[in-house]
């Protein structure tokens, strides 16, 4: 299969986004960005289409997919009684990196939902996916990498992983975000943060005081348990060089990385002076953003050092940091040293 790059610059938007919306009316695969990372999208009411996306990624067959919406119309079809704080939260995250988890309708083809009776759903911020959405219908759209590596937030990132795996890719530049959406469950009693994103628990305990953070957020689900959302039991965004998460200060930091040998740093802007071993940096300490915007393709660039191991900052938990934290610590396999 040879993929489609749509160019969008040179006066060329709206005959790329006509044509993303024709291949996936027709049952392709297509490669878009959002705010949060790209996406690999299908159309959520073909199963035929949903499972060339699990063959390209080669996503574990338990996972299920989040489905991308551009009006409250399309929430209405493909979820069933939508809480009230459901919409409270629509009117305040969305459109955003924001994804709720509610009872599905039969809309949604089984293979997207992966034999749970809910769905997840999130209306994104990025004008190329709302136009190509607006011309499609909704869209089952997973990160658009091979599953276990770092999620792709530039439209090389996904070239590199399914050139030739799927039908088009959309050109588009870096997400803003850089990480996957916040995605909180509301199907059931008490509202659960499934995984942390760009909208903070600090904002959402505005719309949902009583929101409980689930355990897999920071920690390893017991092999063979059951997890609330399935894709917190996988291992991620991994390197193939063994991977570090270390927790201290500064100086802390740079002194025990300097001791290292054939190692590598991903360090803050703040350590790099201190450090004299190979480093990468990945954004500033000070501004969980930043370090958000940069972290997969920093982490995509590891191996190519060629090092044993690697040691990387840990952000702090606060605020989007969190989300940065969240990712690491499966990057690093959960290994973390705390000076
Ligand atoms: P990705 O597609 O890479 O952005 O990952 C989507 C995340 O949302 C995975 O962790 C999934 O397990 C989770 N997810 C998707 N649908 C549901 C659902 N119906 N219930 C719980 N978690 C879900
Ligand atoms: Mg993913």
């Amino acid at each position: 299969m040879i993929t489609e790059k749509l160019e969008l610059s040179g006066g060329l938007y709206e005959k790329s986004i006509e044509k993303a919306a024709e291949i996936l009316k027709s049952g392709g695969t297509v490669a878009i960005p959002t705010e949060t990372v790209y996406g690999l999208a299908a159309c959520a009411n073909s199963d035929s289409a949903i499972k060339k996306v699990f063959a390209a990624k080669g996503r574990p067959q338990d996972n299920p997919l989040i489905v991308h919406i551009s009006d409250m119309d399309m929430l209405y079809e493909i979820a069933a009684n939508v809480p009230k704080q459901a919409v409270k939260c629509a009117e305040k995250f969305w459109p955003g990196p924001f994804t709720m988890v509610l009872k599905k309708t039969d809309k949604i083809a089984d293979s997207v939902s992966r034999g749970l009776d809910t769905v997840a759903v999130r209306m994104p911020a990025n004008k190329v996916a709302c136009d190509i959405i607006r011309k499609s219908g909704p869209l089952a759209a997973p990160s658009a990498n091979l599953s276990g590596k770092p999620s792709p937030t530039s439209a090389k990132h996904v070239i590199d992983d399914l050139d030739g795996k799927i039908d088009a890719v959309v050109m588009s530049g870096s997400c803003d975000y850089g990480v996957e959406s916040t995605v909180v469950s509301l199907d059931g009693d008490t509202p659960r943060l499934l995984r942390p994103g760009a909208v903070t628990v600090e904002q959402l305990k505005e719309i949902l005081p009583d929101i409980i953070i689930d355990k897999a957020v920071l920690a390893q689900p017991e092999s063979g348990s059951k997890v609330a959302s399935p894709g917190m039991k996988y291992k991620h965004y991994a390197p193939k060089t063994e991977t570090y998460l270390v927790e201290g200060n500064s100086q802390a930091f740079a002194d025990f990385v300097n001791s290292k040998k054939n190692s590598l740093a991903v360090c803050f802007y703040e350590d790099s002076d201190k450090i004299i071993i190979n480093k990468l940096t990945y954004g500033s300490g000070n501004k969980e953003i930043t370090l958000a915007q940069q972290i997969f393709s920093v982490l995509r660039e590891v191996d190519n050092y060629g090092v044993s191991a690697v040691y990387v900052h840990a952000p702090s938990k606060s605020g989007v940091g969190l989300a940065v934290y969240n990712r690491l610590i499966r990057a690093a396999s959960f290994r973390v040293i705390s000076l």
